[in-house]
């Protein structure tokens, strides 16, 4: 065996145990604290809805436990089960250069895709459903599914046309080319998301609430901050869960309001957790993050300048006929593996945003609105209050609501 394979095996190992070891502590964690609620949450949860949480949690769980499994499966039928080969042989059939490569590149992602939908249908009719959280009937399933697909195309192709095509003729300085075309891509694309792309998914109707309205624009004018439109958006389409958020930027930027979330929060509670979303804005939250995955991606790309030429590479993975395509393919396939953990890094990093965000809110807004607007939040998204602390530290974007609200209280106070 090369010394890569054994590489990417102790990785993809590791990675799997740790992700099967934490999923069997927090529901482990979750199950020993079910019966009681939380001390400072008796008032506000009731036992019913605390045990509702815990469920919910742990059925998410056991489908981190699948997809755990499912990953690792379909990684190494693709790898040394010879999937990748065998792909590479039948797109061969349908060209040869790009148009070879792009076959392989949409094999690759319809077989991924296929491989998740079990999944997917579970965690959409099996969990949400269950726990009364889904509105989608399996015809809008299959229906956005089908529109992802159509998108993908539209917009993959042609930039993997055009990655493989700088691959291939600008010689040892390509990664430089390619991640230029990948920063503009990624602008573009954040520009003509809220106008193109979002309303392909649902539907967005300006705010009409007048009292709404001007509450909000006068925290907009204290906070110093210009939007271009407050629009309602009908999440209560697919899902029962609240949302709000900020897209685009400069010219289209504007604020977006899940229907839900308006019906359950009274207006001192919207305007406290937009207060928290302009925080993000204001400390600059949201230009660090791109400016962080620009330069990720730098990095990755001149790595894999420096092995796509190496034969250990493609033999150490079973695939015996190197390409651009399947270099690009092979690379973004078997990193994961080897940078899972750095997850608690980039979660430590966003719960950090969170708690600024927070006090940002806290100095525009009451705390205590934005506290009462989280307990209603996390008991409508029915999120635990008692995760396991080394399964949030891991994966959470954000603190557990005891954290995040002990915090606060100390604004408030
Ligand atoms: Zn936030």
């Amino acid at each position: 065996m090369v010394p890569f394979s054994l590489a990417f095996l102790a990785a993809l190992t590791a990675a799997t145990a740790v992700k099967l070891w934490l999923a069997a502590r927090h529901i482990a964690h979750i199950r020993r604290y079910r019966d009681r609620v939380p001390a400072g949450f008796a008032e506000k949860i009731a036992l019913d809805a605390h045990q509702k949480a815990a469920d919910y949690s742990v059925a998410k769980a056991q489908l981190e436990i699948a997809d755990t499994g499912v990953e690792a499966a379909a990684l190494l039928a693709l790898t040394f089960g010879g999937g990748l080969q065998w792909l590479d042989g039948a797109a061969a059939r349908f060209g040869s250069g790009i148009g070879h490569g792009l076959v392989l590149i949409g094999g690759v992602a319809a077989v991924l895709t296929v491989v998740d939908l079990p999944l997917a249908w579970h965690r959409t009719f099996g969990i949400e459903q269950r726990f009364g959280f889904n509105k989608m009937t399996p015809r809008m399933f299959f229906t956005d599914m089908l529109k992802h697909a159509l998108l993908a195309a539209a917009l993959g192709l042609p930039l993997a046309g055009g990655i493989l095509w700088l691959m291939d003729r600008m010689g040892a300085a390509w990664w430089i080319y390619a991640w230029l075309v990948w920063v503009g891509f990624n602008l573009v694309l954040l520009a003509v998301y809220p106008t193109w792309i979002a309303p392909l998914f649902n539907k967005f109707s300006p705010l009409d609430d007048p009292q709404l309205k001007q509450r909000i624009e006068q925290l907009l004018a204290r906070c110093g901050f210009r939007a271009q439109g407050l629009m309602v958006m009908d999440g209560s389409r697919r899902s029962s869960h609240g949302n709000a958020y900020f897209t685009g930027f400069g010219k289209t930027k504007r604020i977006v309001f899940f229907d839900t979330l308006l019906e359950r929060l009274d207006a001192p509670e919207v305007e406290a957790v937009l207060a928290h979303e302009l925080g993000h804005f204001k400390l600059r939250h949201v230009v660090k993050r791109v400016a962080w995955s620009f330069a990720t991606s730098l990095g990755l790309l001149w790595l894999l300048s420096r092995i796509m030429h190496e034969t250990w590479f493609y033999h150490g993975l079973n695939v015996q006929s190197p390409s651009t395509a399947m270099a690009l393919v092979l690379f973004f396939l078997v990193l994961p593996p080897f940078t899972f953990l750095l997850h608690p890094l980039l979660s430590f990093y966003s719960r950090r945003h969170e708690f600024e965000a927070d006090h940002y809110a806290a100095q525009h807004a009451p705390a205590t609105a934005l506290i009462s607007a989280l307990v209603k939040l996390y008991k409508d998204n029915a999120a635990t209050l008692t995760p396991d602390p080394l399964h949030s530290a891991f994966y959470d974007s954000h603190p557990p609501a005891p954290l995040r609200i002990a915090r606060l209280q100390t604004y408030a106070a």
